[in-house]
């Protein structure tokens, strides 16, 4: 049996995929696929409405945020934020931690006034930096990157960015903890990574910031969106259906609470499996900066890392190969990915130690 850590486009939970083979082609008795169904109809209305209560109640998000489902994944927030909240004679405020946040800002420069107010490049992105970030009015909102997909960094501590209008791209690890979403002016995340499959992006927003805006093109605005139920075109039915389904198995599962605990016992055997092995394997995130969805690593040299593939392979172990910019490794511990995974891997990772180390 082959076991995975690859970072993309998704992990499901297996219980998800099978309740969606049972009603693939007879969804509720109806003999047709949910994607069948017309999306103004009761049968695919039900599954929208649910997966927006099932977000709220995860999240405990109050009713001054409204949740959308969107597409264009989180590359478009990229330009939907800033043409819908930048107002005149403001600027937004990036905090670089890796490349998706570098892309946040780019994207945000054609677009409006934007500065770049504290980065970890210095550091390659293997550690965060430190926050000293204090919020101006003249800001229209501070963006963050929560986790760090590529480098393997994850703010510890979301409670350090006090900023009225805080954004976070949470796309590799929302769900993966509790949230107090009443700190955020805006939260959003492709949903391939705990949410659902590819195609559509979950945004929470304060609903003060759903501002109407003629020059903003009816399909990028938020406040369409909202005022349609993020029904204003065709939404991706089954995108949405398979990510009310993953909603309902994390609240089976016991929660946010739950998926944070799983998720840091899941990471402690494989940071353990680095800390202990002096040396043989680097950590490429500082430990204080360290992600308990995405664990990078190195060894010391190109032709051990062949290796490591190669029998990594041979022990149905699949997913590891670091992100082009980083290289090494890259284990994505998602909420999808059981326990037993991440210790057949650390078992793994000593195996080969004592095979091949010094
Ligand atoms: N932001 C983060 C943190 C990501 O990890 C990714 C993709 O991996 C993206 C943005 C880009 O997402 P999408 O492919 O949905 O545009």
């Amino acid at each position: 049996k082959r076991i995975y850590f690859q970072a993309g486009p998704t992990t499901l939970p297996k219980e998800v995929m099978q309740q969606a083979k049972e009603e693939w082609d007879d969804f509720l008795g109806t003999g047709l696929n949910i994607m069948e169904h017309s999306h103004r109809g009761s049968e695919y209305e039900g599954i929208h409405n649910q997966a927006k209560t099932r977000m709220k109640r995860l999240l405990d998000i109050p009713d001054t945020h409204e949740v959308l489902f969107l597409q264009g994944g989180a590359s478009l927030q990229f330009a939907m934020i800033p043409m819908n909240l930048i107002q005149s004679g403001k600027t937004a405020k990036y905090i670089l931690t890796g490349s998706w946040s570098e892309k946040a800002y780019k994207e945000a420069q054609k677009i409006g006034s934007c500065e770049a107010v504290v980065t970890g490049k210095d550091s390659e992105y293997r550690a965060l930096p430190e926050m000293n970030y204090v919020s101006s009015e003249n800001d229209a909102y501070l963006h963050i990157t929560s986790n760090n997909t590529i480098y393997g960094t994850q703010w510890p501590d979301l409670h350090a960015f006090k900023h009225p209008n805080l954004v976070a791209d949470m796309s590799s690890d929302i769900m993966s903890r509790p949230l107090s979403i009443k700190d955020y002016g805006l939260i959003y995340a492709g949903a391939q990574k705990n949410l659902g499959p590819s195609g559509v992006t979950a945004v929470i927003i304060r609903k003060d910031l759903l501002q109407e805006n003629k020059s903003v093109p009816s399909i990028l605005s938020y406040c369409v969106h909202a005022k349609n139920n993020s029904l204003y075109n065709t939404p991706p039915v089954y995108s949405i259906y398979l990510l009310n389904l993953v909603l309902g198995w994390i609240e089976k599962s016991g929660g946010v609470v739950e998926m944070e605990k799983r998720n840091h016992n899941k990471a402690q055997v494989i940071y353990d499996a680095i800390d202990q092995s002096n040396g043989f394997y680097n950590g490429y995130a500082t430990p204080e900066s360290r992600s308990n969805m995405n664990i990078t690593f190195t060894l010391e040299s190109d032709a051990l890392e062949k290796q490591f593939i190669k029998e990594s392979e041979e022990n149905g172990i699949y997913g590891l190969k670091g992100h082009r910019s980083v290289g090494g490794f890259r284990a994505s511990i998602y909420n999808a990915v059981p326990q037993e995974s991440c210790d057949s891997l650390a078992q793994f990772m000593k195996h080969f130690q004592e095979k091949y180390g010094k």
